[in-house]
Formats: structure tokens, sequence, C-alpha cells
């Protein structure tokens, strides 16, 4: 249907909704709602488009997927059997690759304050690379790889200062910001000229991320331009050509809406790889080997959320309020970020669109709305609600806010759908409570 042209995955067969080639109201009869839905056949191939990209310009360089925006013991899996990197932000991410046997020597390890406990960690799984944030970490990393008896390859964390056009929560290019150094102060070559003084680490190179849903890929030029020259100016502090490295980071854009028009997967790619061939060649430095981190380009549109509708309220005038079974505890991003979703009564697929409501989840707040306005055929109590796009920082964001136990994790692959993380009981809620000391 028109209205939903900028999905994808999906079509519609006799008045249902079908996702990765099953009928999404079976799902919700199998599962229960609410249901966090995976199409593994989509994620996949936006995993292929950014592998191929690289290897069709035979650009030597690691799709590490950033698993913050959504990680499992099967997704891991499944990046692994891509050719993917990963990038881990944190000792439970990393403990998740573990558990999943993911190829250590593809992981990088990024935070802006990792403890000692992680960086241990990562030193003894031996992960590729360390991203350093800040001259506290490098030197407590310096002395844990001593300890450890392990020289570990690190990139230096930089902030080119590009204002990227984007909601103010997800910049990070910006010289105002708690990730990494800034290049413009003078912070970045300072901690580059540091390295040198440490034996247990290794500088192979810089890394960047300008920020989130991006859209405008001449960000992407700016900052490689930028990098690049600083890259130029600490050459004396980096490696041989041969192992020199620059991370750009995650950050492309997907379509929420209709109105979003972001860059393809390849076009992103061919930018980031033409920029940095402009501007290491116009520095006399060689190409180096490239990472990026993409993250909500794979998973976003490879996720859709399954709800069960409860009360209707019309409030004359004014709006109809739709309740769901979920809330912002699996939903945070309207919440929190103020976005905006698309999505269709999975059994009434077939309809057209008659009039808008405000679908609001059942979380005893009023900033807890799923969509403020979602365009929609008539609501009835019992109706099962598709929201799309919700592959990227729902399940990974999600909370217990309200005693709410988090859905389920549903992965399809091949027409087949398969339970990837079941359903919190209130059991599990009530597992780490103590009714006394120990008891
Ligand atoms: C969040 C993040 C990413 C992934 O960003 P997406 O917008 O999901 O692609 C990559 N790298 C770093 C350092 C990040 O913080």
């Amino acid at each position: 249907m028109s209205h939903l042209s900028h999905i994808e995955g999906y079509a519609i067969a006799h008045d249902r909704l079908w996702f990765g080639g099953v009928d999404t109201v079976d799902l919700a009869h199998r599962f229960g709602t609410p249901l966090w839905v995976i199409n593994e056949d989509l994620a996949r191939d936006k995993c292929r488009r950014y592998v191929s990209s690289f290897a069709r310009a035979e650009v030597p360089a690691t799709v590490a997927y950033a698993g913050k925006a959504f990680l499992t013991t099967s997704f891991c899996r499944l990046l692994a059997e891509e050719g993917m990197g990963l990038d881990v932000c944190s000792g439970g991410e990393l403990a998740t690759a573990r558990a999943a046997g993911f190829p250590m020597d593809r992981v990088l390890f990024h935070g802006n304050n990792k403890s000692a406990d992680e960086l241990r960690l990562a030193l003894e799984m031996g992960v590729a690379r360390i991203v350093v944030d800040n001259l506290h970490e490098l030197h407590l990393l310096d002395r844990l790889a001593g300890e450890a008896g392990k020289v570990q390859p690190i990139l230096v964390r930089v902030t080119p200062g590009v204002n990227t056009h984007t909601h103010s929560h997800i910049q990070t290019g910006h010289l105002d910001t708690k990730f990494g150094f800034g290049i413009e102060n003078g912070l970045a070559a300072a901690a580059v000229a540091r390295t040198r003084e440490l034996v247990h680490v290794r500088l192979l190179g810089l890394h960047c991320h300008i920020g989130s849903q991006l859209f405008d890929l001449s960000c992407y030029r700016a900052a490689v331009g930028i990098v690049v020259a600083f890259l130029a100016e600490v050459r004396a502090f980096l490696p041989n050509d041969a192992a020199l490295e620059l991370d750009l980071g995650g950050g492309l854009g997907i379509r929420y809406t209709a109105e979003d028009h972001p860059p393809s997967i390849e076009e992103y790619v061919a930018t980031l790889i033409e920029a940095t061939r402009r501007e290491t060649a116009a520095h006399g430095l060689p190409m180096p080997r490239l990472w990026i981190e993409p993250g909500r380009s794979i998973i976003a549109p490879a996720g859709l959320t399954l709800y069960t509708v409860g009360a209707v309220k019309p409030i004359p005038g004014i709006r109809t309020y739709v309740a769901v079974d979920g809330s912002m505890a699996d939903h945070p991003r309207t919440a929190l970020y103020g976005a905006v979703y698309s999505a269709v009564l999975a059994n009434k697929a077939g309809r057209p669109p008659r009039q808008t409501y405000a679908v609001a989840g059942k979380a005893c707040e009023s900033g807890d709305m799923i969509i403020h306005q979602a365009w929609l055929s008539d609501v009835e109590p019992g109706d099962v609600l598709a929201v799309f796009c919700t592959g990227a920082y729902h399940y990974a964001m999600s909370s217990n806010y309200n005693r709410l136990p988090r859905p389920a994790v549903v992965g399809l692959t091949g027409g087949q759908a398969r339970l990837r993380v079941r359903r919190e009981t209130y059991e599990d809620l009530l597992r780490h409570d103590l009714l006394s000391d120990g008891e």
C-alpha cells in the first residue's frame, strides 16, 4: 500500500500482513504479544550489501556491526556467518559475543568509561582493537595489558567537530561531547603523542563516529577531510603504511517514514571510500585499512513489533487513543527522542487507512506513546498492530518499567519463525529480589 511504500520485506495476503514470508497474525497467536520480530533474511541482506560494497572496490575493511543496536547470541552467529565484525561497548556485549563463539579477531571495543574489569575481560578474550576514549583509559589499559603480558592494538577516538543535522541526543561528532578527543582543541594530538610513551598499547590509527540517523553524505565527506588531515599531522606516531587504520563509525539513517530519504548502503560506502582515497592521496598518505560500524541501517528495518489492541478511547473533538499491550518499556524511542514510526493493523492489512489514531502504551506515564499519529483503518479491541522498523534500539534499550516482563524475540529465516529470546516471566522479574539478607 502506498502509505507503506518505504517499508521493506512485507507483503499483504488475505487481508493480513506478512513479514519475511511469515503471516504476522499467526506469529502473534503463536508467540503472544507484545512480540519483537526480526526478519533475519533482511538483516543478512544488509550485511552482504555492506561487505560486498567494500569487496567490489577492493578496499580492505571490516564492517563491524554496532552491537548496541540489537545484540543476542543468535544474532552474533548470523553476523559471524556473514563475515561481519562486531563493535561492542560493554562487558555484557563482550560476554554475548563470547557465548556465541564470535571470532574475537573481528571485535572492536568502545566506550567512554570502560571499567578495569571490562578492559581485563577484553584483553583476556583477545579483542582485535580497543578504541581509546580518554587519557585515564589509555594509561589504565597500558597497565592492564602489561599485567596480562600483552601489547593491545588500539585506535584513538577523535571528534572532528562536524555539525550533523540530527537530534541533539544522537549527535556525537561536535566538540562539546563526552566522547573522544577533540581535534580542534589539541586534545587529540596530545593523546596520540602520549601513546608513544606507552609500551603495552600499539596505536594503529584513528576512530570517529559523527552521529546517528544521518542522511547527508556531505557530513561524512567533511569528517573524513578533517580526520585525514589530522592523520597526516600525527603521521610520525602511527605505524607503517600497511598497518594504518581508520574507523569511520556508523550512523547511516533509515526510512522510518515515507518522508525519510537516506542514501543507499552502496552510495554511503562509495562516499566513504572516495573521500578517504581523495583525502589520503592529497596528504601523501597510503589508503588505510577501513572499519565501519553500522547498527541501525542493518537491524532497524529488519525489526517489527506486534501488539494487541486493548482499549480504544475516542476523546470527542480531540483524538482517539488506542492502547496496546506494550509500552515505552519495549518501545522507548518515541518517548526518548520523539521518533516517528509507521504501523498497520496486521489483521486488516488490506484495508485502506481511514483516520489517524494516537497509539499509547500501557505504562503509567503520559509520555508513554508508541506513535502520536498513526494512519490506520478502523481499530477495534483485539486487533494486532504491527509497528515497523523497530529492530534497532528497542530490544536493546528496553526496561522492566512498571514491572512489565520483556517480550520475546522471534527470528524469521526462510519463511520459518524461531524463538530467539524467550519472553520474560514474573519469576524472571523476581529472581534478584531478596526478602532478607541472602534469602
Ligand atoms: C551508536 C554507534 C554506532 C552505530 O550507530 P548507528 O547509527 O546505529 O549506525 C557506531 N559506532 C559508535 C561508536 C556508536 O556509538
